[in-house]
C-alpha cells in the first residue's frame, strides 16, 4: 500500500472510545524501544506521526491511526519497561487484553522483536498470548541494518525457534533505516484485510 493519508484519530483507554467503524484493524505490539514507532512511520511514509519514544513505556493509550480511509493501525503501548509500577503494569495488561480479545475489527497483530537479540521472556509471553487467542501474527524483526546480511538467516532462526513460531505466521526482516522489509510487511498486512 502506498500511503498518502494517515492520521491519529483517537488515543483510547477504554472500548467506549474505540472508533465506531467496521474498518479492519492491525495492532502493533513490542517492547519499548524495539522500533515500533519507526516501523509505523516507515509504513505510512511519515517522519513523526507515531511518536518515537524518548521516554520508553510512557504512552499508556491505544493509538488508532486511520490509514487511507481503509484500515486502522492500533499502536499498543510498549511492554517490558522496568520503571513502570505494578499498578500501571496491571492497568496496561487489562487494557490490551480487553482490546486484543474482544475487538471484532482486529485482523492480525504485528509483533515486533529486536533482530539483534534472542526474544525476551516478555516477547515470548506476548506471542503465546496472541496465539492462545488464535490471532494471526506477523513477526517483524527490527533493526536489521545493525546485523551483517550474512547473519540474517541465523538470527531469524533463533527468533523463530525461541517464539516457537507458528509456520502459518509471517516473518519479516525489517529496518526503518534502510526500508528493508517495508514491501513485505505491507504485503503481509494486506493479506489479512
Ligand atoms: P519504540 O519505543 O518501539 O516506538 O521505538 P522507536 O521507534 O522510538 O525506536 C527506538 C530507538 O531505536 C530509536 O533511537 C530509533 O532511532 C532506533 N531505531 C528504530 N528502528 C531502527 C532501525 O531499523 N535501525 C536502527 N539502526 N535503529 C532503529
Amino acid at each position: 500500500m502506498n500511503v498518502h493519508n494517515a492520521e491519529l484519530v483517537i488515543s483510547a483507554v477504554s472500548p467506549a472510545q474505540y472508533p465506531d467503524t467496521p474498518l479492519p484493524e492491525i495492532a502493533l505490539a513490542g517492547r519499548s524501544n524495539v522500533g515500533k514507532s519507526s516501523f509505523i512511520n516507515t509504513l505510512i511514509n511519515r517522519k513523526g506521526l507515531a511518536r518515537t519514544s524518548g521516554k520508553p513505556g510512557k504512552t499508556q493509550t491505544l493509538n488508532f491511526y486511520l490509514i487511507e480511509n481503509a484500515l486502522h493501525f492500533v499502536d499498543v503501548p510498549g511492554y517490558g519497561y522496568a520503571k513502570v509500577s505494578k499498578t500501571e503494569r496491571a492497568k496496561w495488561g487489562k487494557m490490551i487484553e480487553t482490546y486484543l480479545t474482544g475487538r471484532k475489527q482486529l485482523k492480525a497483530v504485528v509483533s515486533l522483536v529486536d533482530m539483534r537479540h534472542e526474544p525476551t521472556a516478555d516477547d515470548v509471553q506476548m506471542y503465546e498470548f496472541l496465539k492462545y487467542y488464535q490471532l494471526p501474527v506477523i513477526v517483524v524483526a527490527t533493526k536489521s541494518d545493525k546485523i551483517p546480511r550474512g547473519k540474517w538467516q541465523k538470527h531469524a532462526a533463533v527468533i523463530k525457534k525461541k517464539l516457537n513460531m507458528d509456520p502459518q505466521d509471517t516473518f519479516v526482516i525489517f529496518s526503518s533505516e534502510t526500508k528493508e522489509g517495508k514491501e513485505a510487511a505491507w504485503q503481509a498486512i494486506e493479506s489479512y484485510l
